[in-house]
């Protein structure tokens, strides 16, 4: 907590405790506490005259988010990835000891206003009076609770003192506080908001299962960016974002690819906003994994959320087995209410999903089973536990050893965090001794030193491009195909030149899968 101490000398009294030398009446300080005045006020007449500001996701989500929001009359902008100049002002304007994240999203959004009235001639009232910013918050337990304080602290240092930070509760669901009036949280801005975020997992995933494939470099990122402004253009004029990521996969069905290129694997788990951006937070780890040859295998948005109802769901439970103890009244009195409409929410979000990866061409694809996870996951991290992804990434990890997932698992964990702290340099350590064939590596991000972690990528890289190599020799060995012989039959098998068509798991590389379907 910030505090400004003003300190008010009473001379009349300094004067009499000084003759009587009196240290501790020297010493007499009045000390005014910084206090959280809270900006909120937003109202809906305010709407066409302010810029919201967001940003924290995906680059591809954020502009989706950025045409939902202004087909429903908002003035909206996403902020660019945080980059390290961000990071340099997060720390010059925020407190001591946060999280990584916390310095990269405070400052980026610093740097965006500071820009505004540096560079483009605003005064600091115009942009505190044109600009509000929206974030997502909650109550912890880790330092994401303190995030949306640490925004006021930062800009009122930084000379924004009265911008407005509004709270996007992540618990709080429709229960918004003095924001509701600019901000709508209505259903109907949810489901806009829902359609953005699985339409840019989708494309997201479907990306990063194409790009490493494709014969012609650049070509995956220019059709990913025509399927952009098609789902774009939808959201914003109230058309089909169904019937858009359709004319994606069409678009997406043109790239030419090669799947037989034998390429490691790598699943890249962590905290979620260091294993989500794509900027210097992360080192922009996902395009230099591609650029050594890797394939990626991502996190998406939609788990979160699938996370999110679990926890309900669970927490729900527990509350349920607590009234049976004690007798108590419960604070929700209808727990069986509630199941049930977290299930239903559950079962809407999956079928949403897989509705929109059926359009965009992303095949096989199979969401965390919550549930499971949670379940191999409790004997070394408690479902009890909160804050950053949870017992997800412990989960994950087993998960990707027992069911060859991955060539190489790579957990960023941001500098200063402390649920991810706890997870990679603690309890993975067991994981990676109890199954010794996964292939473990956490990076720390503090925003410098990106050669010393790139370095240490690809040693692991290494060892990962060997496995996927002797795996594809195997799978060769076991079809009695060489490599000529499965080419030649690959021209021949359309399905498998089809860039939206994925092959079968079996093992972990996707170049062994397709000889394996090849056969
Ligand atoms: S999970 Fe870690 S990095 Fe993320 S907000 Fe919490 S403490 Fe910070």
């Amino acid at each position: 907590m910030n505090t400004v101490k003003k300190e008010a000398v009473m001379n009349k009294n300094n004067d009499d405790h000084s003759q009587n030398n009196d240290p501790v009446a020297t010493a007499q300080t009045q000390t005014v506490q910084w206090y959280d005045a809270n900006p909120q006020t937003f109202t809906r007449a305010q709407r066409g005259s302010t810029t919201l500001l967001f940003g924290g996701l995906t680059t591809l989500h954020d502009k989706l988010i950025e045409a939902g929001l202004a087909s429903q009359g908002y003035r909206a902008r996403a902020l660019p990835a945080p980059d390290n100049a961000a990071l340099q002002m997060g720390k010059e304007f925020g407190n001591r000891g946060q999280c990584n994240p916390t310095y990269f999203t405070v400052g980026n959004l610093v740097k965006y206003l500071t820009a505004l009235r540096d560079e483009q001639g605003m005064s600091s009232e115009e942009i505190v009076d044109k600009y509000v910013f929206a974030t997502a918050g909650a109550c912890g337990p880790c330092r994401f609770g303190t995030y949306v304080t640490e925004y006021r602290k930062a800009l009122r240092d930084a000379g924004f003192e009265g911008f407005r930070v509004l709270l996007f509760q992540n618990a709080g669901g429709l229960k918004q506080s003095a924001a509701e009036a600019g901000l709508a949280l209505t259903p109907k801005f949810f489901v806009m908001f829902l359609k953005c975020i699985i339409a840019g997992d989708v494309l997201n995933a479907v990306g990063y299962r194409i790009r490493p494939y494709e014969v012609q470099a650049g070509s995956t990122d220019a059709v990913l960016e025509q399927c952009q402004t098609l789902v774009a253009d939808a959201l914003r004029h109230g058309r089909g974002v169904t019937r858009a990521l359709r004319r994606c996969r069409k678009l997406l069905q043109r790239i030419e690819i090669d799947r037989l290129q034998p390429k490691p694997k790598v699943s890249i788990i962590g905290e979620f906003w260091a294993m989500t951006t794509e900027g210097d937070g992360s080192y922009r780890l996902q395009r230099f994994l591609e650029q050594e040859g890797a394939e990626c295998d991502i996190q998406l948005i939609t788990s979160w959320a699938l996370y999110c109802i679990w926890e309900a769901q669970y927490d729900t439970r527990e509350a349920m087995m607590l009234r049976r103890r004690d007798g108590e009244a419960q604070a929700d009195e209808r727990p069986l209410k509630k199941l049930f409409l977290l299930r239903l929410a559950r079962l809407v979000l999956e079928r949403w999903f897989y509705r929109y990866a059926r359009a965009a061409g992303l095949t096989d694809y199979h969401l965390p089973d919550m549930d499971g996870l949670a379940e191999i996951s409790d004997p070394y991290y408690p479902n009890q536990l909160r804050g950053g992804e949870g017992h997800m990434e412990v989960g994950k990890l087993i998960q990707s050893a027992t069911h060859n997932k991955a060539h190489l698992v790579l957990s960023i964990k941001p500098f200063g965090c402390m649920p991810s702290s706890a997870v990679s340099d603690g309890v993975q350590s067991l994981i990676t001794a109890r199954y010794p064939s996964a292939n473990f590596l956490a990076i720390e991000t503090s925003g410098d030193g990106a050669v010393n972690v790139y370095s240490r990528v690809q040693m692991a890289l290494f060892k990962a491009r060997e496995l996927a190599a002797a795996e594809f020799a195997t799978a060769l060995n076991e079809t009695k195909l060489d490599d000529d012989a499965a080419a030649r039959k690959l021209a021949k098998r359309s399905r498998l030149k089809n860039p939206v068509h994925y092959p079968s798991h079996r093992v972990a590389g996707t170049a062994a899968n397709a000889v394996y379907e090849l056969a």
